[in-house]
Parts: C-alpha cells; structure tokens; sequence
C-alpha cells in the first residue's frame, strides 16, 4: 500500500466537509464505490450495520461534549493484506467540527488472498457477521481471524461465500464504550 495516512472532518451535522489526498486514494485503493463524491455526505452513508452506527454516535457525542480526543487501535485489512491502523477522533474547540485521522501502523502481506474480505467475491443468503471494527468474523460464537473463519465454515467447499453483516465484538464494543 502506498497510502500510509488518511484524513477527514465532519461539520455539526456529521456531514464530511474536507477529505484530504490520502482519503481519495485509499478508497481508491481499496475500491470503494463512490467515493469520488463523498464531500458534502453524511458520514453515515459509509459506516455500515446498526450497532457500529449507534457505537460510534455515542462516541462522537462524548467527544463533542467533552471538546476532546481520543485514539483508538483498528483493522482495515483486504483480501491479500493484514492492516493494522490507528485513529485519532478529535473535535475542535467549539466542539462541533470533528476531526478523524488514521495512519498505518502495520501492514503484513496474507499467505493466501481471502475472498470473503473481497467485496467483489458473489455471495449467497447466508449472512455471516464481521466486526467492523476489528475485522473479525463470528463463527459458532466465537470471534476469529478471517483464515480461521474460512477453514471453520469451510469456504474452500462452496460456490458462494456467505454475505457480510457488519456489527460489533464484545472486545471493540467495550473498547469503544471505554474511550
Ligand atoms: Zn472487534
């Protein structure tokens, strides 16, 4: 990946009003629909799954609130690549504007490409949920890496992969609740 650090504000209104270079190619990069015209949206259009929503709201309000920051830790990998990134949520002094900016902190090339990370990839009816915030999938009630998801749900047999529910794991829940 050549994109190394991504940055983006939101107005009062949670819409995005300034999206800076790294923004564009990353979402090039990573082959997000659209995002030529991301300026002027909500920032809700592109956080998915009702749980993550309400999570990162109560968030955003705290830090509103309390004209604060915080960083967390987060995955944003791809079907051949493990990315570990970090964010860094701040609001400005009036406490309306919010800032988000996100680097990369580690980058590990996967053995084998996994095509459920794939947003190309068909699927079927099934739905499987990921944890959009740390890229997990849950499996019989387990959190796992998406190789370890793969071999227990036994992709390799199937035609189609199962469709993508975005939630969130206990483990970033609580981190989110606590930041
Ligand atoms: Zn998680």
């Amino acid at each position: 990946m050549t994109v190394e650090a991504l940055s983006y504000a939101i107005d009062d209104e949670d819409h995005l009003i300034r999206l800076d270079q790294g923004f564009y190619r990353f979402a090039e990069e990573n082959g997000w629909d659209g995002a030529g015209d991301s300026l002027g949206r909500s920032l809700w259009d592109f956080v998915a799954g009702h749980e993550v929503k309400k999570l990162q709201r109560l968030l955003l309000r705290r830090i509103r609130d309390e004209v604060r920051s915080v960083e967390l830790p987060f995955r944003c990998d791809g079907p051949e690549v493990r990315r570990e990134m970090e964010i860094r949520i701040a609001a400005d002094k009036s406490g309306r504007v919010v800032m988000f900016s996100a680097r990369l902190v580690d980058e590990e090339e996967r053995d084998e490409p996994q095509p459920l990370l794939d947003p190309a990839s068909p699927r079927g009816e099934e739905l499987l949920t990921m944890c959009a915030w740390c890229d997990r999938f849950e499996v019989g009630g387990e959190w796992v890496e998406v190789e370890e998801a793969a071999a227990r749900l036994e992709l390799f047999r199937r035609d189609e992969l199962p469709a993508l529910d975005h939630g969130i794991c206990p483990r970033c829940n609580e981190s989110l609740l606590a930041a």
